[in-house]
């Protein structure tokens, strides 16, 4: 079999033997990435047609307990010029957003425990009664399951939490031998049982990763079946154990974004802030390579530099959601269209 026979097989099947994900992943030429990506256009068009929705994405605490090995603002980056925002100043975020026509909040942090259960429903709450179209999604971390309830009770409808890596040894590895990939499994189970729209997902390229990880991690995916992946390239920060490992690569990302996507047809797969970050295009390749979704910045200006994750990560231009007409015509270059909608998953 060739890769071309594992591309249109995967598409088939939605799935492939490991083997054959191994040997995808490690010997694509120029023209079967051609093929990978429109073979993945073409199922991600018979599903969400030209569409590509827009998330407002707002970091609302870079405070966090954790000290991932990769994230520029784990705990013991000293640093890191914290802030959290008030639950006022969310609610501008979300008003700002809707008249730019964003219908998806994302409410992204560090684990930020002064954000109590109370603390966080009532700025879900807040959210639902001033905005009722719109789909709130957090990407707040590790919390208790009577915690995912409250927060799906008070109106919250999706979460992303990408797993990234299911592998036991790398995933220590990531994260100094501290956490464990079952507790980061169990939050998933526990908010896919409750009713999220629910996501997972990994960074491409992370310190250590193997092809071998990468096809644990599509298996993974596969008998989990997520609503949404989001997968970027790693990229070091400055103030990390992880400050001169190398980036995760752009076709790496892409060939992960289109295998996905066949895996998958229905789900929701961002073009990531990451992947625009390591080439000024990554975003359109993205979405040529299947991917349907882009989440601009909507943090209040004074606070984006401080949400660094990764360096040079970009707070302005086509990033920015005041500049949403800016990402609207980049958009439209691939021949796809940013749409006014909540953009839930297909099958929900
Ligand atoms: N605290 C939340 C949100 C984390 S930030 C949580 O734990 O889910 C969102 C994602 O950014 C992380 O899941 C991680 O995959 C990604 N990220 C963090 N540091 C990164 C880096 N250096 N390069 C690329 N992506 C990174």
């Amino acid at each position: 079999m060739d890769n071309r026979d594992r591309i249109m097989r995967l598409r088939e099947e939605m799935v492939l033997p490991r083997a054959d994900f191994a040997e995808l992943l490690t010997s694509m030429s120029k023209e079967d990435e051609e093929f990978l990506y429109a073979q993945a256009r073409d199922v991600r068009e018979s599903v969400y047609g030209k569409e590509v929705y827009i998330r407002g994405l707002i970091e609302f605490t870079n405070y966090c307990r954790k000290d991932c090995l990769y994230c520029g603002i784990r705990a013991s980056n000293k640093d890191c010029d914290r802030y959290r925002l008030s639950k006022e100043q969310i609610m501008e975020c979300a008003q700002i957003g809707y008249e730019l026509g964003f219908r998806t909040f994302v409410l992204q942090g560090g684990e930020d425990m002064t954000f109590t259960d109370e603390e966080m429903c009532a700025i879900i709450s807040g959210l639902r009664k001033g905005w009722p179209d719109c789909a709130i999604t957090l990407s707040i971390g590790e919390r208790e399951r009577e915690s995912y309830e409250a927060y799906f009770a008070a109106g919250a409808n999706r979460f992303l939490l990408r797993h990234e890596s299911v592998t036991p040894d790398h995933y220590a590895g990531l994260h100094g031998g501290k956490l464990s990939i079952d507790t980061r499994l169990k939050c998933l189970k526990d908010l896919k049982d409750i009713g999220f729209q629910t996501g997972c997902g990994i960074m491409v390229g992370s310190p250590g990763q193997t092809v071998e990880h990468l096809v644990n991690d599509l298996m993974f995916m596969k008998e989990f079946g997520p609503h949404m992946v989001g997968m970027g390239p790693f990229i070091p920060h400055a103030r990390t154990p992880f400050r001169d490992k190398p980036a995760g690569s752009l076709e790496d990302t892409l060939h992960m974004l289109g295998i996905v996507r066949l895996m998958m047809p229905e789900v929701l797969l961002p073009a990531t802030t990451a992947l625009g970050t390591i080439i000024p295009t990554g975003r359109e390749l993205g979405l040529l390579a299947g991917a349907n979704v882009v989440m601009p910045n909507l943090s209040p200006k004074q606070f984006r530099s401080k949400y660094t994750l990764y360096n040079g990560k970009p707070a302005t231009g086509e990033e920015a959601a005041e500049s949403v007409d800016k990402l609207r015509a980049k958009v439209e270059s691939t021949g796809y269209r940013v749409v006014t909608a909540r953009g839930d998953h297909a099958g929900t």
